[in-house]
């Protein structure tokens, strides 16, 4: 059992930006084989825009530490990434409400809702190799607070994107020579749900 209160949502927030500023050229480098080299950039100037607003503004609630979050991405992403993200958070933000503090079972079912927001918003499914591919199988994991488990079964769906034709976005227009590479976007969302696995384990 975990105490998620909005300064947990918050260290989530923080520690996400940093993975991103340390993986970016990473993710920049996945999207050259198979998009256009920006996904690392993309990520790191919404988080930047992120941490600034948790900073300038501390929410005082989980739902409005996501939506905060969630509308910066949407405003100053201008990728594929950026709205799809913020949607996520947003949707999950939205999700949890008012509440002070949230449960373990209270945030799965609000993950539940931004990554059915994002299928909505995208119109991918688990297959397609997009984020989808990493963050729909973590969320099962979840279950009941198991951080860790979430965080394993998103790596592994980012790693099996590997073997996947693309069918959504920029990726798909290369048809099968999308295939033989790892999506970037499930490979961030990897990192989202580790950074999350990393603040439950503090
Ligand atoms: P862009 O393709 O606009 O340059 P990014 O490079 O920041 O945007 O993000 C690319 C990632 O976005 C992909 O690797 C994929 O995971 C994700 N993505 C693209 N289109 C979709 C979609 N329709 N649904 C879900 N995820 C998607
Ligand atoms: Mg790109
Ligand atoms: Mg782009």
């Amino acid at each position: 059992r975990h105490v998620l209160d909005a300064e947990f949502f918050r260290r989530w927030m923080l520690a996400t930006a940093a993975v991103v500023d340390r993986e970016a050229a990473r993710l920049t480098e996945l999207d050259s084989a198979i998009g256009d080299a920006d996904h690392g950039a993309n990520l790191q100037r919404g988080f930047t825009a992120v941490r600034a607003a948790l900073e300038a503004e501390p929410p005082q609630t989980p739902g409005a530490v996501l939506v905060l979050a969630g509308r910066q991405l949407i405003s100053k992403v201008g990728g594929a990434s950026g709205p799809l993200y913020g949607t996520l958070l947003r949707g999950t933000g939205k999700a949890l409400g008012d509440d002070a503090e949230v449960t373990d079972a209270a945030l799965r079912a609000a993950l539940d809702e931004g990554v059915g927001a994002v299928a909505k918003l995208g119109g991918a499914a688990p297959g397609d190799k997009t984020m989808l591919d990493a963050l729909v199988p973590a969320v099962a994991a979840l279950g009941d607070g198991d951080y860790g488990a979430a965080r394993a079964a998103a790596e592994k769906g980012a790693e099996d994107t590997v073997p996947l034709q693309a069918r959504k976005g920029r990726a798909s227009y290369l048809g099968e020579r999308s295939i033989g590479h790892r999506d970037p976007g499930a490979t961030s969302s990897a990192l989202l749900v580790g950074a999350l696995a990393e603040t439950a384990e503090a």
